[in-house]
């Protein structure tokens, strides 16, 4: 049974109107992601990093799925075996193109997490400084997504399903922040024949078998329908 391991990016969602981070008018051109992407800007200035967060849920909620993420949903659906999804996104726009099972290594905006007790919950639209968790009543509710800096969610599952990949594709990713832009690596020493789908080649597309350039409506469709071919 063959199993396929697709990483997700911004790149897979900037067509739906979610910004990307490292591109030029990027993200983190228009803000500091010490200061909102960092537990030491959430202790400086909790107010800020809350209503960043609050932005990106609202933008979040306004997007739709495009034809890339309803493609891979198609895959999941088609395909014989196995197909994993690990996005490094925090919105929802997987899901609702149809996928299951998404595995979220850098949490979710519509989830929130308390610092204190570890509890979550589903976040409301707008959060504030010192918002007290539902569990444990100590203000130290917080966006549940991981930070520079913090562990990534869900390693050992993704290292497990990197060790028995037959195909390995990253989509819409820099390649520019680890242990993400390692998992080429892993899923190649696996013996996985490795794709980048992406805009642009990302900081580590030589890791990669292949390359195809160009918008993820259109490199991802085209690859799930070659792949549903086979
Ligand atoms: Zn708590």
């Amino acid at each position: 049974m063959t199993k396929i391991v697709i990483l997700t990016g911004a790149g897979i969602s900037a067509e739906s109107g979610m910004g990307t981070f490292r591109d030029k008018g990027g993200l983190w051109s228009q803000v500091r992601l010490e200061d909102v992407a960092t537990p030491e800007g959430f202790a400086r200035d909790p107010g800020r990093v809350q209503a960043f967060y609050n932005m990106r849920r609202v933008a979040a909620k306004a997007a739709r799925p495009n034809a890339a993420h309803r493609a891979l949903a198609l895959l999941q659906r088609d395909w014989p075996g196995d197909v994993v999804i690990v996005t490094q996104n925090v919105d929802a726009l997987h899901e609702a193109g149809g996928a299951r099972d998404v595995i979220h290594m850098h949490g979710e905006l519509a989830r929130a997490l308390c610092g204190n007790c570890g509890h979550r919950w589903d976040a409301p639209d707008e959060m504030a400084a010192g918002e007290c968790c539902p569990a444990c009543d100590a203000p130290a509710a917080r966006p549940d997504v991981v930070w520079f800096g913090e562990m990534p969610y869900h390693m050992d599952r993704i290292y497990g399903h990197l060790a028995e990949a037959t195909v390995f594709v990253a989509i819409g990713t820099s390649g520019q922040v680890y242990p993400a832009a390692a998992f080429v690596q892993e899923a190649a020493a696996a013996g996985a024949h490795t794709v980048e789908l992406n805009l642009e080649p990302s900081a580590v597309v030589s890791d990669f078998a292949e390359t195809r350039l160009g918008k993820a409506s259109e490199v991802v469709p085209a690859w799930v329908a070659e792949m549903l071919r086979r």
